[in-house]
């Protein structure tokens, strides 16, 4: 079994609205791209906050121009003109649990993959609001990114956690905290560790500056250790980037161990064989 559930039927870019993604068109040109690349678990986990009920949960100002589409329109429309599992990207907002576990809870997932790409109002993979600027020095960004990644695991919203280290995404682009990174992934250890949350093997940091896939292969031993499952997922944003990089996923699992891998339906998860099938 290989899997694709961190998928976006649209791009990030202004411009890619609802009515010419949201389609079954579009969602049957990412069944073909995935049965080609021999992936049959396919799920589709747009952002939170392109949608305006996202408002409810945080008012920032990069939700706010986002925030454009119905969330209760796409989950229709995914249940009833696509074979797709359901899913969502969350983002998870410190302090918002409660709202966004309204959110979560108002509607029927198949999964719910929470990522953390802001610290404070911040973000750490996104230009408009760079988590660099006015930051003391790198390792003031890294550790509150993996300081909030363990909360992300620790509040039980989600089903996996996205781009583990996506903190990384720039490489030589951003300063990065010097020697050994351990003390930063240690950040999130406790929480990840609690939650036993499905860690996500992401091939999109491939595709990224850094050149890497998400988790960094210690981090990623960590969270085996601490006996978390593993899902895996490209973040796709177009039907070409479907198992992006799966081989070498794959060579790292095999490397490491791991024969299986995460399957959801209805927010229940288990362990499939992992492999092409
Ligand atoms: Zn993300
Ligand atoms: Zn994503």
């Amino acid at each position: 079994m290989l899997t694709d559930y961190h998928v976006h039927l649209r791009p990030d870019e202004a411009g890619s609205d609802a009515e010419r993604h949201f389609t079954a068109a579009n969602a049957e040109r990412y069944r073909e791209a995935a049965s080609e690349a021999g992936i049959r678990e396919l799920g589709v986990s747009e952002h939170v906050y392109r949608f305006r009920q996202a408002l409810e949960v945080w008012d920032h100002p990069f939700w706010r121009q986002q925030a454009v589409d119905d969330l209760d329109e796409y989950c229709a429309f995914v249940r009833e003109q696509t074979d797709l599992r359901l899913g969502l990207e969350a983002d998870f907002v410190p302090g918002r649990e409660d709202r966004m576990a309204n959110l979560i809870d108002a509607r029927e997932w198949d999964y719910v993959i929470g990522s953390v790409h802001f610290v404070g109002d911040r973000a750490v993979d996104h230009e408009g609001w760079d988590a660099w600027e006015g930051a003391r020095d790198a390792d003031e960004v890294w550790r509150r990114y993996f300081q909030t990644l363990g909360e992300a695991a620790r509040s039980g919203l989600f089903d996996v956690l996205a781009h583990p280290d996506l903190v990384k995404v720039w490489g030589k682009g951003r300063p990065r905290p010097a020697g050994d990174l351990r003390r930063f992934y240690e950040q999130a250890m406790d929480g990840i560790a609690e939650s036993r949350i499905a860690i996500e093997l992401s091939t999109a940091g491939l595709r990224k500056p850094v050149g890497e896939m998400y988790p960094a292969r210690e981090l990623l031993e960590w969270c085996l250790e601490a006996g978390c499952p593993v899902a895996l997922s490209s973040d796709a944003h177009v039907p070409e980037h479907l198992g992006h990089g799966y081989e070498q996923a794959l060579e790292l699992l095999e490397g490491l161990g791991v024969s299986e891998i995460c399957v959801f339906e209805r927010r229940v998860r288990r362990p499939e064989q992992l492999g092409p099938s």
